[in-house]
């Protein structure tokens, strides 16, 4: 029998081949919706063409990208290990990798790391640098050649409490300090479950965009709370829906021009075995990776899924 999700994703293609009216979504539609006046193919037109990358079915401008978010795990001999590991890994071109060590091996990795890989932070303080014990300042983060930051992690906002408005100044600072940033966005599965994704997602992006005066350098990572860690990843047309309701929200509210540009990564249990088919969905650019990210040869399989990607 076909599962509710099917069945609203063709009716979603139906809609979409049969008129122009507002996209229609596996059940997650927010509320204010039907007041829509911006078509799917409207969208579409605004992101076309989509081969000029010569990259088939990747929205996002610029090179697919692959994160590696090692959280609170490793040791110095670990670490060296999986640094060893990547170094010996066969990376595809057309990928950019980042991985994001914990604060305290960021110079060790940089310094043994001979694979084409950048280095993240996953986390910075929200201003200049001082009296903030225990925290990191972006001036610093640059100051040792780490160029990327995550923001706005599940973790750091349902773990340590980090509210939308304090992530996206954080965005902002890091952005002012010539930083690149990793803005993650998603929803819990109680938000999912009473049918509150999408605002939940545009909520979390309006409070980046309150405060950054430019995406050029903002990666946007939709990272499904309830997927996170858990082995239960999102489905293709799940993560699909979401990216795609993503860019949407971008062109409305920031510009066609950046939601055209700016690559949207899904997150949540990746793995060497799931990463081709969520790779091949359109506005899937790339991909932040947790457990499967400490893993050197796993990490390469799912960097390499941008193979899945071209022609
Ligand atoms: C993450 O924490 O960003 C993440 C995606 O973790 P995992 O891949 O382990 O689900």
């Amino acid at each position: 029998m076909a599962s509710p999700s099917h069945v609203a994703a063709s009716a979603k293609s139906a809609s979409i081949q049969s008129r122009p009216a507002c996209p229609l979504f596996n059940g997650l539609r927010r509320s204010s919706f039907e007041q829509c006046t911006f078509s799917f193919a409207d969208l579409q037109k605004i992101v076309a063409p989509r081969s000029s990358k010569g990259v088939v079915s990747m929205e996002g401008t610029g090179k697919f990208f692959v994160g590696g978010n090692w959280k609170c795990n490793g040791t110095k001999d670990s670490i060296a290990k999986l640094v060893g590991d990547l170094n010996a890994s066969k990376l595809e071109d057309g990928v950019e990798i980042i991985v994001a060590p914990p604060f305290l091996y960021i110079s060790q990795v940089k310094d043994s790391l001979t694979a084409p890989i950048q280095i993240s932070a996953q986390n910075s303080w929200v201003g200049k640098g001082g009296a903030f014990t225990g925290e990191i300042s972006a001036e610093q983060l640059k100051d040792i050649g780490c160029n990327w930051v995550i923001l706005g992690h599940s973790e750091r906002r349902h773990i340590i409490g980090e509210t939308n408005e304090f992530t996206g100044k954080k965005a902002a600072y890091a952005l002012e300090q010539n930083l690149k940033v990793i803005a993650c966005v998603g929803e819990k599965l109680e938000e999912r479950e009473a049918g509150k994704t999408f605002d939940v997602c545009y909520e979390q992006l309006k409070a980046f965009a309150d405060e950054v005066s430019s995406w050029d350098n903002i990666v946007i990572a939709y990272e499904p709370v309830w997927a996170i860690g858990t082995g239960k990843v999102a489905t293709p047309q799940q993560a699909q829906e979401v990216h795609a309701a993503i860019r949407e929200w971008m062109a409305k509210n920031v510009s066609p021009e950046a939601a055209k540009k700016v690559r949207i990564i899904y997150g949540g249990s990746v793995n060497g075995k799931n990463c081709a088919e969520l790779a091949k969905q359109e506005d899937i650019d790339g991909f932040l990776v947790g457990g499967a990210s400490l893993k050197g040869a796993e990490f390469a399989t799912i960097c390499n899924s941008v193979t899945a990607k071209k022609p």
